[in-house]
Parts: structure tokens; C-alpha cells; sequence
């Protein structure tokens, strides 16, 4: 980009609608829009147009194929590539693309996770056209966002249920504004997702076969110097690491992605990129495309970027801040407090929702940010800790209680409710006091989500939030439809939530053992790993939530678990392999050759008469340490050759409990032996290295 107009960029590889406004016949565009906003089906003979207008505007623009993509259950995205050349008679060929193919593909879907279903059903999978998430162009190919499932339509992504949620929390939420003399066409839920990422040397994370394989370091003795300095965080970023930046906002911009803050994190060569939200389905999209643009882009300056949630030990993690809130098509934020919250009945309900689907669900909640990967950082004292919980700032927290103390509310017809409520500072405004050790915040407007991990899909995380706030929704409409005096019912029911579900709300210092006494005095689960969090997601409860709204079936539920356990397993397997190949391939020699070295040193002092304590002492370190060591890789190998394979829930638990311990203990000695064995023996770059050199 030349100048600094973004708006002259903006959307350019878009298929956006003044693009689309351009490009079609007037009639076309409205119903394409109509479906866009309200959902309608789309007639194939407007499909039909559709196309045709995609592929003149895709080709122009460089494109020779198209690709449907897709959100498989992997948390990455998919996609497959046909050129749009059809053969002619007189064998040339012609650029085609027909409403079908807009409409939906067939990609072969026995690859892709399907938790059992690929055994039961066909393998055959189909994607379908989302009109909603605009398609758009990535080396020049004609992007379509779609949704993916299986012949017999059981879903097997992560796109088509967040739009089924996105449907529930639209339908419940409108009965409840509906009490209040509401009739918004649409309520939506929005994301900002705010993403954390590690930059490395290109090179230097190529000479590690941990980093190679599985993203994060499965050894690394600490480097002199971490981030206890705190340097870091909003420093300011180098020349480079700027320009890589420069570049990625460009191309996001061009994608139509809200790009918008950009700064260094607490650890050295970790950043932060935050877009501005959107609804929760586009900006799932944006967040995919984000994670990939920065990978690509830090190609393109020798770097290579680590989206893992821990690829130092000892040094923070990266996790991705999931801003959420609801609102509707008429712009109002329903979880916007306003300067009296404790008059505004309104909101007052739909925060005792937010915090009743908390505590009701927390189990879910939990489960939908468990991975391997976010194992490293949930409870480790730089994140928050797996216990979930709510935090409400203190202005809000002070309504919540005296309300709870029902302080003189008094109710008359047709005037404000007096709450008895001592007034407050506007909300709003005065949100400064953030706790960073709150897994669930209240943040001013909305609620922002602090436990997912940097490399998850947000998909998965706004289906569960989305679904349990609208069985709440749902059931708080129940109750209050045919109330003759909403505001008064309402309140109380809010009252009586706020009661009954005050043990989820915490005020203190999540990061404290003392929290974690007393969640369990509150009765709050603290589940620490992911095999202790996926059971609870295929219990009753949870699959008659999901069926309920319309959101998962049940075969859907037990699947998706079974995907996710499987995933976590997958993840430890691999991991434990490269890790007892690095120690015998790599370590193990380089430690044995080291003390050769100081050993041949001792033997050819003594023979000059030179007695060497010192250099002898260190012998005998190196080889009790090294022999150590191997007895830890034959206890891991042991370990390894006997993983259960029958149940995957008995599988992972083995994986969380017996082998984790044993590759904890195996890098222990090996980083010790890093800290003693010169620096041109050892097999791959260091922490220091890893850290401070790009
Ligand atoms: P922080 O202080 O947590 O870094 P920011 O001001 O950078 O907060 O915002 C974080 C994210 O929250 C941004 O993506 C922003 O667009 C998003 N956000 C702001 N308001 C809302 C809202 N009502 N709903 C969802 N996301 C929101
Ligand atoms: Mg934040």
C-alpha cells in the first residue's frame, strides 16, 4: 500500500456487496441480500446469476479456480480447488462456474473426523453455499465459505451448528425482548476475538523437530533472561517485526477483515492482533483467515509464526480472548448496562441470564476450551484457571448484591422502579478495574471469555456460548410470558437468578490457591484436564440442551466428543514420539559425546601428572545425569508401548496421567544436561536463541 488510505483497499478481494450491488441485475441483489440478512432460501435460478457474476468478477481478478471452504471438525479449514474450464467441440475450453456448483460440492469426506460416523454412514460429505460469509479470493482462487456435512446430514463442522445457535439465541432472545414491547427483525451475537501469537526465526524453529511436528518445545532449558523484566508488553515493536505486521493488516484488509490493534505481549516475541467484532459466524471466518495470514505473511519475513497455546515452558502462554455480546438488527447492545443498571430491567435480565447459563453449564463452558495444547495454560498462573467462574467489576457487583439484599425495591405502576440501589458511576465508562484473572468477565458491553486457547476454532466456543445463553433465554420467557406486569416480574426473577447462582460470581484473584479452596466449598468443578472435561459433554444434561435447541442431535453430541477426545489423544501421541526420538536421536548422543570430551580432557591432564578434581566431578555428573536419562526414555518407550486403545476417554486419561508425568520428568534431567553440556554440542537452538533472535 502506498499511502495510508485503508479504504482504498479494503474489501478488494471481496465479493462484498457494493460489489455485488455492481455486478447484478437489480432484482438478483435484493433477494441475494434478503437472504443475506433474514436467512430465505435462495432460488438456483438466482443462484444460477449469482455465479456467473462471481466467476466474471473472480476471473478478472486472476482466479482460474474456485474452492468451497470449510470448517472441518479439525479446527482448521479445508479446501479442494476446480479451474472453471468446461471443454468445447472444437476442444478448447470456456470458463464456467453454474449456480450447482455455488450452491454445493461434493468433496470426499471420509478423511475428515467423523467420530464413528464414517462406520455407520456413507463417506461421502457435502458443502453447502453460506451466503451470509461473503466469498472471497486467496491465491487466485474464488474462496466460498460453506458448510459441511455428512450424505445423510448429520453435521460434521464447526460452522453449521454456530449458525443453528446463532438461529436459537435469535429466537429466544426475541421472546424476551418481546415481554418488553420489543420487535427487533433480528438479535445476533457478536465475537472480537482478540489473537495471541509467538514469533520465531524461520530457520532456527526448522532445526527443532519438536517445534516441526507438534508447535511447541518438548524440551528447553530456561533462558537467562525471561519476562520477568516485563519489557515486553506494549514495548515498542522492532523494524521488522513491524513490517510483518504492515503486511499482514494489508492482506486482512483486503479480505474484508476488521483488523484494527496491534501490540506486543508479555512475553519477549509474543504479539497480539484484535479485529473489531463482528457476529460470531463472520468473525469465526475472519479468525480463521487471520491465524492463516499470519502464518503466511511470516513466511515472507524468514519467520514462522506459533499460534501453539504453550511453546515455552516457563514463559506465557497464548490464548485468544473471546469478546461476546448479543444485540439486535436495531443496534442495541442488550448487555450494554446503561448509566442506571439497577433500573434497567432489561439488561438486568439478560445478564441473569448470561450468569444462570454460566453456572448451569460451566462443565460445557469448560469442555469447549479443553485441548492438549490449552492443558499447559489453564491453572498455570498466567492464564485463568480451569475452574470457571464470573466476574462482574465492582460497580456492577455492588448493584448485583444490594439487589440480592432487595434493599427497599419498590414497584409502582407506570414509574421507575425504585431498587433502593445506591447510585452508581456509569458503568461504562468506569470498567478500568478489569480482572485479568477471571476466566468470564464482564467487560463494560459484554462478556469477554479469557479461557480459549490461541489456536482453537471460536467456533466451537460461541455454539456452546450462544446455546446455553438461549436455553436460559428460553426459559425465562417461559416463565414470564403472560406476566401482567413484566417489570416487576422480571426484576424478581432476576433477583431470585442472582440468588440462586451467586456462587459462579467472583470478584478476587482467580490465580490464588485460596480461590481454588473456595470454589470447591461453592461446589464449582474444577476440572483440571481436558479426559476430566469431555465426558461432561455428552451427559443427559448436555445433550438435551443441544438437542433441545436445535443445535447438535444427539449422535451429533456423542460424535463431536468423541472427535475432540480423539484429537487429544492424537495430539499426545505425537507428541510423545517426537520426543523420545529427540532424546535417543539428538540429546542422548550429544551428551554422550560432550562427556567424552571432558573425560578425554581428565585422561590426558592425569597422564601429564595434572590431577583435574573439577574436570572429574563433572564426568561423573554428566554420566549420572546421562544415565538418568536414559533410564527415563526406556520408563517413557515403556509407557509408550503400552497405551490402552479401547475407549478413547481411557486412552486420553492414560495419556493425561501416566504418560505426561513421564515426559515431565524425561525433560527435566535433559534440560539440566542443556545447562551443563557446551553450547556446539547441543542438537538444537536454545530458549535464549528461540526467544531473542528474530
Ligand atoms: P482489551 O482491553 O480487552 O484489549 P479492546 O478494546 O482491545 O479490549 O477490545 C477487545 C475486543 O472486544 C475487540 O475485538 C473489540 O472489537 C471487541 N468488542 C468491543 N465491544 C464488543 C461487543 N459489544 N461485543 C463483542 N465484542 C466487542
Ligand atoms: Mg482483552
Amino acid at each position: 500500500m502506498e499511502n495510508g488510505n485503508v479504504s482504498a483497499i479494503f474489501g478488494e478481494k471481496v465479493f462484498n456487496l457494493p460489489t455485488m450491488k455492481a455486478r447484478l441485475p437489480k432484482d438478483i441483489y435484493k433477494s441475494l441480500v434478503k437472504t443475506i440478512n433474514e436467512g430465505t432460501k435462495l432460488d438456483i435460478s438466482v443462484a444460477e446469476v449469482v455465479a456467473n457474476a462471481m466467476k466474471d468478477w473472480a476471473i478478472e481478478n486472476g482466479c482460474t479456480h474456485y474452492t468451497h471452504w470449510f470448517q472441518p471438525m479439525t479446527g482448521l479449514t479445508a479446501e479442494k480447488h476446480d479451474s472453471f474450464i468446461q471443454p468445447t467441440e472444437d476442444r478448447t475450453v470456456i470458463m464456467e462456474f453454474s449456480g450447482k456448483e455455488l450452491v454445493m460440492g461434493e468433496p470426499d469426506a471420509s478423511s475428515f473426523p467423523s467420530g464413528g460416523l464414517r462406520a455407520t454412514f456413507e463417506a461421502r460429505g457435502y458443502t453447502a453455499w453460506d451466503p451470509t460469509s461473503f466469498a472471497f479470493i486467496k491465491d487466485n482462487s474464488l474462496y466460498i465459505p460453506t458448510s459441511f456435512m455428512s450424505y445423510t446430514g448429520e453435521v460434521l463442522d464447526k460452522k453449521t451448528p454456530l449458525l443453528r445457535s446463532e438461529a436459537a439465541i435469535n429466537k429466544a432472545a426475541k421472546r424476551v425482548l418481546a415481554l418488553f414491547g420489543k420487535t427487533p427483525a433480528r438479535v445476533v451475537s457478536y465475537v472480537g476475538p482478540e489473537q495471541e501469537y509467538f514469533l520465531v526465526d524461520k530457520n532456527l524453529r526448522n532445526k527443532r523437530k519438536d517445534l516441526l511436528l507438534t508447535g511447541r518445545t518438548l524440551f528447553g532449558a530456561k533462558p537467562a533472561k525471561g519476562q520477568e523484566m516485563d519489557d515486553h508488553y506494549f514495548g515498542q515493536i522492532k523494524e521488522h517485526i513491524a513490517a510483518f505486521m504492515k503486511e499482514v493488516d494489508e492482506e486482512l484488509w483486503k479480505l474484508g477483515v476488521l483488523a484494527k490493534t496491534k501490540h506486543n505481549e508479555v512475553a519477549p516475541a509474543q504479539h497480539e492482533i484484535a479485529p473489531i467484532f463482528s457476529t460470531t459466524n463472520i468473525s469465526t471466518d475472519h479468525n480463521q483467515l487471520t491465524m492463516e495470514i499470519l502464518k503466511k505473511v511470516a513466511d515472507h519475513h524468514d519467520l514462522y509464526c506459533l499460534l501453539h497455546e504453550k511453546p515455552y515452558e516457563g514463559i506465557n502462554g497464548s490464548g485468544k480472548h473471546n469478546n461476546w455480546s448479543i444485540g439486535t438488527s436495531d443496534g442495541e447492545l442488550l448487555l450494554k448496562p446503561g448509566r442506571k443498571p439497577e433500573q434497567n430491567v432489561q439488561f438486568l435480565l439478560f445478564l441473569a441470564a448470561v450468569i444462570k447459563a454460566v453456572d448451569d453449564y460451566s462443565d460445557i463452558l469448560r469442555v469447549s476450551v479443553a485441548t492438549a495444547g490449552n492443558d499447559h495454560r489453564l491453572g498455570a498462573n498466567e492464564a485463568p484457571p480451569a475452574i470457571i467462574s464470573v466476574y462482574l467489576g465492582d460497580q456492577l457487583a455492588a448493584v448485583v448484591e444490594q439487589l440480592k439484599n432487595g434493599e427497599g425495591v419498590k414497584y409502582e405502576e407506570g414509574r421507575v422502579i425504585e431498587t433502593g440501589v445506591e447510585s452508581l458511576p456509569d458503568i461504562e465508562r468506569d470498567s478500568t478495574d478489569r480482572n485479568r484473572t477471571s476466566p468470564f468477565a464482564f467487560t463494560g458491553n459484554r462478556f469477554e471469555f479469557r479461557a480459549p486457547g490461541s489456536r482453537q476454532s471460536i467456533g466451537g466456543i460461541n455454539i456452546v456460548l450462544n446455546t446455553i445463553v438461549a436455553e436460559e433465554l428460553t426459559e425465562f420467557a417461559e416463565i414470564l410470558e403472560g406476566s401482567q406486569n413484566i417489570q416487576k416480574d422480571a426484576l424478581e426473577l432476576a433477583i431470585k437468578t442472582f440468588k440462586d447462582h451467586e456462587r459462579i460470581i467472583f470478584n478476587g484473584n482467580g490465580y490464588s490457591d485460596e480461590w481454588v479452596e473456595e470454589a470447591e466449598r461453592r461446589g464449582l468443578l474444577n476440572l483440571k484436564t481436558t479426559p476430566d472435561a469431555m465426558p461432561y459433554f455428552k451427559s443427559q444434561k448436555s445433550i438435551d440442551l443441544f438437542v433441545g435447541q436445535g443445535v447438535f442431535s444427539k449422535v451429533e453430541v456423542e460424535t463431536r466428543t468423541e472427535i475432540m477426545m480423539e484429537e487429544y489423544n492424537n495430539t499426545l501421541h505425537f507428541e510423545m514420539l517426537t520426543m523420545l526420538e529427540m532424546a535417543k536421536q539428538e540429546i542422548l548422543p550429544a551428551c554422550l559425546k560432550y562427556t567424552k570430551f571432558v573425560t578425554d580432557d581428565v585422561l590426558s591432564k592425569k597422564s601429564l601428572g595434572i590431577d583435574a578434581p573439577l574436570e572429574f566431578s563433572k564426568v561423573q555428573k554428566l554420566t549420572a545425569l546421562t544415565e538418568d536419562m536414559m533410564s527415563k526414555i526406556d520408563d517413557l518407550q515403556a509407557k509408550a508401548d503400552a497405551v490402552p486403545t479401547d475407549d478413547v476417554f481411557e486412552t486420553g486419561h492414560y495419556y493425561a496421567y501416566t504418560v505426561m508425568p513421564a515426559m515431565e520428568s524425561l525433560r527435566e534431567v535433559a534440560d539440566t544436561l542443556e545447562t551443563m553440556v557446551a553450547k556446539e554440542y547441543w542438537p538444537f537452538p536454545t530458549y535464549t536463541e528461540l526467544l531473542y533472535l528474530q
